[in-house]
């Protein structure tokens, strides 16, 4: 099985950057598209982001042999839901969703009985809506896939190979696993981002204008992550519970240590802690994972 005809549900960041990477990369691919904004409709049809976008989702994946979901997480079930009695029998039904376990229950509850692959490409910026996409966003990056037990095999080979047409490296994990990884690597940092924005924009001895003046001191990198979607984190959150909680109680746990070694003076507890994080950041370099340049490759370095 060869996909020939997607449709992307939700035009935003990740939807609308498909529909690019296909027209990009895999031009033979005809694309489809909803999205139950109108706004978002109009300038995803000005932006040509999908080949045809349609005023219904019932219209856009009437045809196709790929549907990707391309909504907040709390919004799957309802997205899907909307689609059953339209969805082609044969079709693969996929997502774009930040976390998998909830999401792979909500499809299968939405849609029973079909070939449901829930994905994650690992692959975004702060910017979200139908403005934000672009072709390449996916080049060079993973896509994990979390297949279900019986999951058949023509089925994960031909949405593997969309994948790979579109720039990404495949992976494929079991749901909670995927969960638990991504907690660590991108939702505690989230966490901390809009904490540490948070904290420093209501301290009182520190002004606002201040704390925007130095924020090159590292401050401004947090502010980055800190600008990303409010639904789409909210919706992350409170479907990736039990993993986020479990990452913050061993978060905790380290920082309690450091506290304590910054309170007894302990110089070589620090050091060794900034030591073993240096060489992690020149391992996400070797990666290809970040750009090697001085300050992400930053014009001004103040
Ligand atoms: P986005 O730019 O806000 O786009 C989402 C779009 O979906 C919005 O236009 C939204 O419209 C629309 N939508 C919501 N419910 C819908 C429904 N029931 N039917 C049709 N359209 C609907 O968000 P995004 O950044 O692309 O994120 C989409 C998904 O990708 C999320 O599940 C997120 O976890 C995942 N993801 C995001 C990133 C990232 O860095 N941003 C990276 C990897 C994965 P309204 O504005 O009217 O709600």
């Amino acid at each position: 099985m060869t996909i020939q005809r997607v449709a992307i549900i939700g035009l935003g960041l990740l939807g609308g950057s498909i529909g690019l990477a296909v027209r990009e990369y895999a031009p033979g691919i005809v694309t489809t598209g909803y999205d139950r904004d109108e706004g978002v409709r109009k300038v995803a049809g000005e932006r040509g982001l999908v080949g045809t976008v349609c005023d219904s989702a019932a219209e856009a994946v009437r045809e196709a042999d790929l549907v990707v979901l391309c909504v907040p997480v709390g919004a799957m079930e309802e997205a899907a839901a909307q689609l059953a009695d339209h969805i082609p029998k044969t079709a693969i039904i996929s997502d774009v969703g930040s976390s998998k376990q909830s999401v792979s229950e909500a499809l299968s509850r939405a849609l029973p009985g079909r070939t449901i692959i829930p994905a994650h490409p690992v692959a975004g910026t702060e910017q979200s809506g139908p403005e934000a996409g672009f072709a390449s966003l996916f080049t060079n990056r993973w896509c994990i896939l979390t297949p279900v037990d019986g999951t058949h095999e023509n089925a994960l080979a031909a949405l593997s190979e969309f994948w790979t047409k579109l720039g990404a490296t495949v992976e494929i994990m079991d749901a909670e696993h995927h969960d638990l990884v991504l907690a660590v690597t991108s939702h505690i940092p989230h966490l901390i981002a809009f904490t540490i924005v948070g904290t420093a924009s209501d301290l009182e001895e520190v002004t606002r204008s201040e704390v925007i003046k130095y924020s090159a001191g590292g401050f401004r990198d947090f502010t980055r992550i800190a600008a990303s979607d409010p639904v789409m984190w909210r919706d992350v959150f409170l479907n990736n519970k039990s993993a986020v909680l479990e990452m913050l109680g061993r978060f905790t746990e380290d920082l309690t240590a450091l506290q304590r070694a910054i309170r007894s003076g302990d110089g070589d507890a620090l050091h060794e802690l900034f030591s073993r994080t240096r060489a992690i950041r020149r391992e996400v370099i070797k990666e290809g994972q970040d750009d090697d340049r001085p300050d992400f490759g930053r014009e001004d370095h103040g």
